[in-house]
């Protein structure tokens, strides 16, 4: 069963073709929830793909796609959730539990500073016995030996699990993160915040309103902070939509009280190595993935949907560089990160975990746009010229 729906009684549902063609408009109307679901099903691919790359431009420099030097960082491991999806946690106390120093995470990030890089995305387990000191602790270490580097820490369900440690609210947890050092809080945990789903999923990880919460309140505060999404449980598209249509209205929220909120909403599709929801697919024979062309449907609708979020990010990390490519042409800006690191998705299956600076631009180039370094929050940085001349290529790349 899918989220209810707002349809307006006694209006009659337009075609896709219609939606379309208001949606290629310089100032198209705001997507229904209703009509991103018709042209979630119905819109052909080459249609919907052509106007989310028209709204894309109209965004961000449409000649240019970004990138950032950055590097994954996850400190510990220990959890108590147990989502079913999840590969990467160790219950506490048992076999393969790690928990980093501050000063192995800081050798982490030197080697980050040796290649330019600008912020660490740094996520663990929700741990149940870490006091707010450890974390206060690391950052004040951290922000002190790296000053130029941005620190995007902690999931909103971290938050919360620190908040229970303590006994205190998740607002002051963030204040005491943020005032230690904190830049900004990463976008995971949000996979599917429509309760139907997330809560067969992780079931203790409780309601999507708690992300949808701890993610205001880190706005409110000034933090930076992206939306995520993971796709492919099973769910409907009035699901995904519905997820969407939380992450839209909480924008709008934190946007109205003159706070940036979601820099960009990036999505990927669930990995099914090494977890109980793999399994379980596997075992009810159900262990086909989302393919390229729905994660570029979905893309395409994202970009379309969110009016009130500047960037969309294509996943690299999940479909492959090629589709990465792919996604730029369809609603995408920013094609991610260099990661240098990841542990979380990796662990269920996904092979390549790193890409260089040049292979970054190299994809950037090849898909005929200009490539251009940036930093957390967006901004634009200076950009090597990497010997990449798109004139040279073995065929030219196609004109933006
Ligand atoms: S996804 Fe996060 S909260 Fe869920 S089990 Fe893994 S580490 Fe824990």
């Amino acid at each position: 069963m899918g989220p209810p729906l707002n349809i307006t009684e006694g209006e009659p549902l337009k075609n896709w073709q219609e939606i379309i063609e208001e949606q290629s408009q310089s100032n198209p109307p705001r997507l229904t929830v209703e009509d991103a679901i018709i042209l979630y099903d119905k819109a052909d691919f080459n249609s919907l793909r052509q106007v989310a790359l028209h709204q894309r431009r109209q965004f961000t420099d449409p000649s240019e796609a970004t990138y950032l030097i950055d590097r994954n960082i996850n400190y510990g491991n220990a959890c108590t959730i147990n989502c079913q999806f999840c590969s990467f946690y160790r219950p506490p106390d048992t076999e393969g539990v790690y928990l980093q120093t501050k000063e192995q995470i800081s050798a982490r990030i030197k080697e980050l500073e040796d290649i330019e890089g600008s912020r660490i995305l740094m996520q663990g387990g929700v741990d149940p016995e870490l006091p707010i000191e450890w974390y206060e602790e690391m950052l004040t270490f951290l922000k002190r030996n790296h000053p130029s580097i941005h620190l995007d820490c902690f999931s909103p369900i971290e938050i919360e699990g620190i908040a229970k440690v303590c006994g205190l609210p998740t607002i002051d947890i963030l204040k005491r993160l943020q005032a230690a050092g904190m830049h900004g809080l990463p976008g995971g945990g949000a996979e599917m915040l429509v309760d139907d789903v997330r809560l067969g999923l992780s079931p203790k990880k409780g309601s999507g309103e708690n992300w949808i919460k701890v993610m205001g309140e880190a706005h409110s505060l000034g933090l930076i902070t992206t939306a995520t999404n993971v796709i492919g449980f099973g769910e409907t598209t009035a699901h995904r939509i519905g997820h969407m249509e939380k992450i839209r209205e909480l924008q709008d929220n934190s946007n109205e009280q003159g706070f940036q909120g979601f820099t960009a909403f990036i999505s990927w599709t669930v990995q099914l190595d090494n977890n109980t929801f793999g399994e379980k697919r596997k075992r009810n024979n159900q262990d086909k993935k989302v393919g390229p062309a729905e994660y570029l449907r979905h893309v395409a609708i994202s970009r379309l949907f969110f009016d009130n979020i500047t960037h969309i990010q294509a996943s690299w990390l999940t479909m492959g560089m090629d589709v990465a490519q792919l996604a730029l042409f369809g609603g995408a800006d920013d094609i991610g990160s260099t990661m240098m690191e990841e542990n979380v998705v990796s662990a269920a299956g996904t092979t390549k975990v790193l890409c260089t600076e040049k292979e970054l631009q190299y994809a950037i180039i090849r898909a005929g746009f200009k490539a251009r370094r940036r930093d957390s929050e967006y901004n634009l940085l200076a950009t090597p010229n990497l010997g990449i001349d798109s004139e040279s290529l073995p065929a030219p790349p196609p004109k933006q």
